[in-house]
């Protein structure tokens, strides 16, 4: 079976709220979904999340990317995982970076293997058998500052367990919020993500220190993502623990950030990374290293949110980060299964999610 087409389709998903963080304010994703057709009829897709102020990725680009990237593609054949693999390799080495693209690029071969061999994707990686897993709640700026109770209790009633704060704009509210759910929920995770907000370690050490009372599980990305080395001093002075997200994108990074004794944690997102096949280097070296890893995405349709549930069988991850449905208006892919904050594992061959819209496949 040889790839006969790659077409990339800018595909822009608006969210029902906005959503707030430290270095952007959501309101729409500009992401691109790639789709690969076959001379055996099967079709691929993968969803491209464009997250500029993270991998640097614009719609605009990932369209030339994928116009650079036809030539490997066109003609390539898929039988085995093993000639996946060579073409994510080809294309790794004549496109730099550019990881969220590759994922989609990825999302879409694996796709179409998974459709050949009759087998769910994470089935053909030998994911752990899971029927669903339990997602996280993040709150973004626009929920701290609005009705912070009636949000927390209905994410603590429909069954989510681990609730992340974005911290970083107004430190006074931020830590009424987190004190005032504390209280309320003794048994729950809370962990903080700061997004790169905080200058210095000594400006991060002063939050870190008025929220230790609040029994925190870790400070997400607290430092620009270039301060390795802050990030070490920091936690090296801080009780909290530290986890790195805009820091780490690739193995390369982790490596680096391992040697320095900088984290204790990571936030793993294949739009960092690159796909799977990365992501798994990434969960083998955490595991060696007993680092803890989280599962994060870029908020996505079902279409990338479905390649992360595949992702979600792959490792033992400490939180999963990933999007439910609600956050998006139009959502332009359909299959998936959610049960409150129950996410369901796809089973169906392949990536387990379509577009709804024909224009696409
Ligand atoms: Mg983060």
């Amino acid at each position: 079976m040889n790839i006969t087409k790659i077409t990339g389709y800018k595909t822009t998903i608006p969210l029902k709220e906005s959503f707030g963080y430290f270095t952007a304010s959501l309101t729409h994703l500009p992401y691109v979904c790639v789709v690969l057709e076959t001379d055996e009829e099967l079709i691929g897709v993968g969803e491209a999340a464009l997250a500029w102020d993270v991998t640097g990725e614009t719609q605009a680009g990932a369209l030339a990317c994928i116009d650079l990237a036809r030539p490997m593609l066109a003609g390539s054949s898929i039988e085995t995982i093993e000639d996946v693999k060579k073409i994510i390799e080809q294309v790794s080495i004549a496109l730099y970076a550019n990881t969220a693209l590759k994922t989609g690029i990825e999302s879409a071969l694996l796709d179409i293997l998974g459709q050949h061999l009759h087998l769910p994707i994470h089935a053909i990686l030998g994911g752990k058998e899971k029927e669903y897993v339990i997602l996280q709640r993040t709150f973004s700026f626009e929920e701290i500052a609005s009705d912070k109770i009636v949000l927390a209790k209905d994410a603590y009633a429909r069954g989510a367990r681990t609730f992340k704060y974005k911290v970083g704009k107004n430190w006074k509210k931020e830590l009424d919020v987190i004190y005032d759910v504390r209280s309320m929920y003794p048994d729950i995770t809370i962990t903080l993500d700061a997004n790169q907000a905080w200058d210095t370690v000594e400006l991060a050490r002063n939050f870190l220190e008025k929220v230790e009372g609040a029994n925190i599980s870790w400070i997400e990305q607290p430092l620009h993502a270039p301060d390795i080395e802050g990030l070490a001093l920091l936690r090296h002075q801080c009780s909290i623990p530290v986890m790195a997200d805009e820091s780490c994108h690739t193995l390369r990074d982790l490596k680096i950030l391992q040697s320095l004794n900088a984290i204790d944690l990571v936030n793993l997102k294949l739009a960092k990374c690159g796909g799977l096949f990365e992501l798994v280097r990434m969960i083998d070296f955490c595991e060696v290293h007993a680092i803890r890893y989280a599962l994060g995405d870029m908020l996505h349709s079902s279409i990338g949110t479905a390649y992360n549930l595949h992702a979600a069988t792959l490792g033992n991850f400490a939180t999963y980060d990933l999007t439910l449905p609600d956050r998006i208006r139009d959502d332009y892919g359909e299959g998936l299964m959610f049960e409150d904050y129950r996410a369901y594992i796809p089973k169906s061959p392949g990536l387990g999610a379509r577009p709804k819209n024909k224009m696409f496949i």
